[in-house]
């Protein structure tokens, strides 16, 4: 039996790298040489036992790889070698979620998230993708694994934040929190449109490339009364769209309160215990306002349109990858990502090795020219 390295969440609090299975493709599905992932603040939750899977199951659910082997059905549409990503959210394409428009619920509530949560994930040398028809995308020529390491996820749902909550042009938008998927939800605001961005945080660091991401006005929660500020600056009516993206009650209050009347709650965190609408912001529940809330959205052609933005440099991820690991270094990796330490945003893991499949940005740059 060939096997491999991979993470393997064992418990509460325990990563550990094991040699595993290498796993092996059936019908429709395709296994991919991991190149590069990432650590996301879900896999957090899940370490810390606040969000619950299985042990032994091997976390991770961002990947960019490269074919290693294809399921029957799959010849004529891809080939061995050819590099791709796959979204954090893998759809089936056939089920009563999917052809009802709500993919990411594939089979039942949060069903479309299977890396890492109900199946083996992307910290690993190899891994298998279901459905890989749906969900294979292969990468532009020409772009690197940093590029487009954080379309599977964060840049997919930090711009579902903005679309889900209406954008429209001339609307005015705040964004409550700047981690990456608060950051990528304020560039989303501004591909949507927005005439006004907003970005709250407490890290000044964050709150600079919140300005590079389109960001109007940044405003940090400790040093100002940010709904006070968010109300002179619409001329006390409050913001069109809130986006929330960290997952607390009092970021979900803060963007409540920051709506306009019939304004719209766009709600991107991840939640735990309770989560209560106080009777003011919520206007007694006559305030005509909507409070939508998203699942990464995935699919082949989610990830196709995402990297398009990224080729044609309408978007620019790459200042959100700031650390580089091998997958050895899991634990040093995952210590300085989850207790936010040296200004990072998002860790890139190589399971290669960290020089490994580095795609020269365009033809004749050296490798040596990729280190950012
Ligand atoms: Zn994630
Ligand atoms: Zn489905």
């Amino acid at each position: 039996m060939t096997t491999m390295k991979a993470v393997v969440f064992l418990g509460k609090d325990r990563i550990a790298v094991q040699e595993v299975p290498k796993p092996r493709p059936g019908p429709g599905e395709a296994v991919i040489r991991i190149t590069t992932t990432t650590i996301c603040g879900t896999d957090v939750h899940i370490v810390r036992g606040e969000y619950p899977v299985k042990p032994g199951l091997i976390l991770g659910h961002e990947p960019v790889g490269v074919i290693e082997e294809l399921g029957a059905g799959l010849e004529d549409l891809y080939t061995i070698g050819e590099r791709v990503i796959v979204g954090a959210i893998t759809p089936c394409g056939q089920c009563f979620y999917c052809q009802n428009g709500s993919s990411s619920q594939c089979g039942g509530a949060l069903g479309g998230w299977k890396f890492g949560n109900t199946i083996n994930g992307a910290w690993a040398e190899y891994l298998l993708v279901p459905d890989a028809k749906a969900n294979l995308a292969p990468i532009p020529h020409g772009l690197t694994d940093e590029d487009v390491v954080l379309c599977p996820d964060i840049f997919s749902t930090g711009l579902a934040g903005a679309e889900r909550g209406g954008i429209k042009v001339g609307d005015s938008v705040a964004v409550f929190a700047q981690g990456p998927i608060g950051l990528c939800a304020t560039l989303g605001a501004k591909l949507k449109g927005a005439a006004l961005i907003i970005a709250i945080d407490p890290t000044s660091g964050r709150l600079e490339i919140a300005r590079r991401f389109g960001a109007d006005v940044t405003l940090h929660p400790k040093k100002i009364d940010t709904i006070a500020e968010i109300k002179r600056l619409t001329d006390g009516r409050g913001v069109d769209v809130a986006i929330e993206a960290l997952g607390q009650q009092e970021t979900f209050e803060n963007a409540l309160r920051a709506i306009r009347p019939g304004g719209t709650l766009s709600s991107l965190g991840v939640y735990s215990g309770k989560l209560v609408a106080p009777y003011q912001a919520f206007y007694a529940g006559l305030g005509d306002q909507t409070i939508v809330t998203s699942l990464c959205p995935g699919g082949k052609e989610r990830m196709r349109r995402l990297m398009a933005m990224v080729a044609h440099r309408r978007v620019d991820l790459t200042p959100l990858v700031t650390h580089h690991f091998a997958l050895d270094e899991i634990e040093t990796a995952f210590d300085l990502f989850s207790r936010q330490r040296d200004g990072v945003l998002k860790v890139a893991l190589h399971p290669s090795g960290p020089k490994a499949d580095r795609m020269p940005r365009l033809a004749g740059v050296g490798a040596m020219d990729q280190e950012r």
